[in-house]
């Protein structure tokens, strides 16, 4: 440590960053196409977004904060020209949500121009960031990614590509991850996979983004996932893959299929969302069966499940939780007079078809636990002569290192609580979530997946473990 430096606290608490990315190369329309596929994307980040594109010679790039659709004018798209595009769209809690850390993080250095948008989240980004400032890095953002760009920049090697790879080989942690450069497209997936990542083609073009409804919006047709640890380089050569780092395992992250992508994508290796989440519904009716008169999901992620969950046991579906989709931000404050108010803006019960009933009502899943108890609340409010809460993943007991934004140990309800404490807590006649091997038997190939907040097994290890272990008993 340099004299005078201010001791820094080992942390492995990053920002947790959900996002979307994606890439095109070789399409004149390149940042309107990035434009849409980002707003194909908006469901993975809707805290700001930004697009880079090249025009062969030099990269622009137009940030905001907000979504897709509100800040990306024509005029704005006007001043993306070019023939390649990567953009990004970011959400995260953590860390202040300033422009510095909307991406794509732009940067000049010795081997040219070079923009890179990230999804995932590192787990030792902050020891290498001490690294790096030791070592004169000056840092613009306290993004994660923006590591990988110092390493890069200060590694050696003749290529560019020899230079990624070498950061790549020092970071830890969950990416699948496009770089620009001014006259090249690479797409990069971690080594255990764990972030969906996907190439297509639409009119000659080349397509990467983090899930193929984004390719569905622009026509563009799914060619196949990136592979695990594969570099994928995208220029006027045509197509080149390269083994760029070993991967030994797969640890694909189980909770886009339940809740964090959106149905209507195929994720790895072209497995449908929606057909697993409505397989989810199906296991849990079969594990957690119980009479009643009518299965309803909680709009909107408990769909699919509630489908499955009412094909399987027989119980009709409807929808008895209207959404209003709607609600941003209420400037009016009600009087007390109106209660619940904020859950009324957003969901409304259908009496009539509620009144009298037996009701089960199926979720994703529960962080906190606070969804669950109004959602209980309003369904008697609403006639409901008993409610069953059956949820389409296991007991969300620890947090996600690796992208997902989810709260701390402690604010997870099932991390400290029985099942029966939290049917209690959420007021719910039953309570049932699904086993991890119910979990398992609905996709294909289960070893390959990463269960860390169901199971507590974080198959990326911590460059700090006994901090893990600290995380993991303090609770
Ligand atoms: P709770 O109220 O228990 O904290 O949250 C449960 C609800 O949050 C569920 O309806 C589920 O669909 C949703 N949920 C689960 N994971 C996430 C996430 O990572 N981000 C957001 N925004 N919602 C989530
Ligand atoms: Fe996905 Fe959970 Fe693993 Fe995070 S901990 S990568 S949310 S399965
Ligand atoms: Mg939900």
């Amino acid at each position: 440590m340099r004299p005078g430096r201010k001791a820094h606290k080992p942390v492995i608490f990053t920002p947790h960053e959900e996002c979307g990315v994606f890439g095109i190369y070789g399409h004149p329309e390149a940042s309107n196409l990035a434009y849409l596929g980002l707003h194909g994307l908006q469901h993975r980040g809707q805290e700001g977004a930004g697009i880079c594109t090249s025009d062969g010679k030099q990269l622009h790039v137009e940030k905001a904060i907000g979504l897709v659709s509100d800040n990306f004018t024509e005029k704005r798209l006007k001043r993306l020209p070019g023939y390649a595009a990567i953009g990004h769209n970011r959400y995260s809690t953590a860390g202040v949500s300033a422009m510095k850390n909307v991406q794509p993080i732009v940067v000049n250095f010795s081997l040219g121009s070079m923009a890179i948008a990230h999804n995932g989240n590192l787990i030792n980004a902050d020891q290498l960031r001490i690294l790096l400032e030791d070592e004169g890095a000056i840092f613009q953002s306290s993004s994660d990614s923006e590591v990988i760009v110092h390493l890069t920049a200060h590694s050696r090697g003749e290529s560019i590509h020899q230079r990624i790879i070498s950061a790549l080989n020092q970071v830890r942690g969950a990416y699948s991850l496009l770089i620009l450069l001014e006259k090249e497209l690479i797409a990069v997936r971690d080594p255990f996979g764990v972030r969906p990542l996907s190439i297509g083609e639409h009119d000659g073009a080349y397509v990467v983004a983090s899930e193929t409804c984004a390719f569905d919006l622009i026509g563009a047709k799914y060619i196949r996932d990136i592979d695990p640890g594969e570099m994928v380089i995208i220029n006027e050569k045509g197509v080149q893959s390269v083994r760029a780092l070993n991967s030994t395992q797969k640890a694909q992250c189980i909770f886009e299929f339940i809740y964090f992508s959106r149905p209507d994508s195929n994720i790895f290796g072209g497995i449908n969302v929606n057909k697993v989440r409505k397989d989810l519904g199906r296991q849990l009716a079969r594990e957690a069966g119980i009479d009643a008169d009518l299965v309803i999901p909680v709009p909107d992620s408990g769909m699919p499940a509630a489908i499955g969950y009412s094909e399987e046991s027989g119980i009709p579906f409807d929808l008895g939780l209207i959404r209003n989709h709607y609600v941003g931000r209420t400037f009016i404050e009600p009087k007390q007079s109106i209660r619940h108010f904020g859950v009324k803006l957003k969901l409304n019960p259908v009496r009539d078809l509620l009144e009298g009933k037996r009701i089960i009502a199926v979720d994703d899943s529960i962080v906190r636990g606070t969804t669950s108890k109004k959602i209980v609340k309003m369904l008697r409010e609403g006639g409901a002569k008993e409610v069953h809460m059956r949820i389409s993943s296991p007991r969300t007991i620890g947090p996600c290192f690796y992208g997902i934004d989810t709260p701390t140990r402690q604010e997870l309800i099932a991390s400290s609580h029985l099942t029966e404490e939290i049917r209690k807590y959420m007021t719910a006649d039953s309570l049932a979530y699904l086993s991890i091997e119910g979990l398992q038997s609905v996709v294909p190939d289960p070893d390959n997946y990463c269960y860390a907040c169901f199971n507590n097994f974080y198959p990326i290890s911590f460059p700090d473990e006994r901090l893990h272990q600290m995380e993991l008993f303090s609770a």
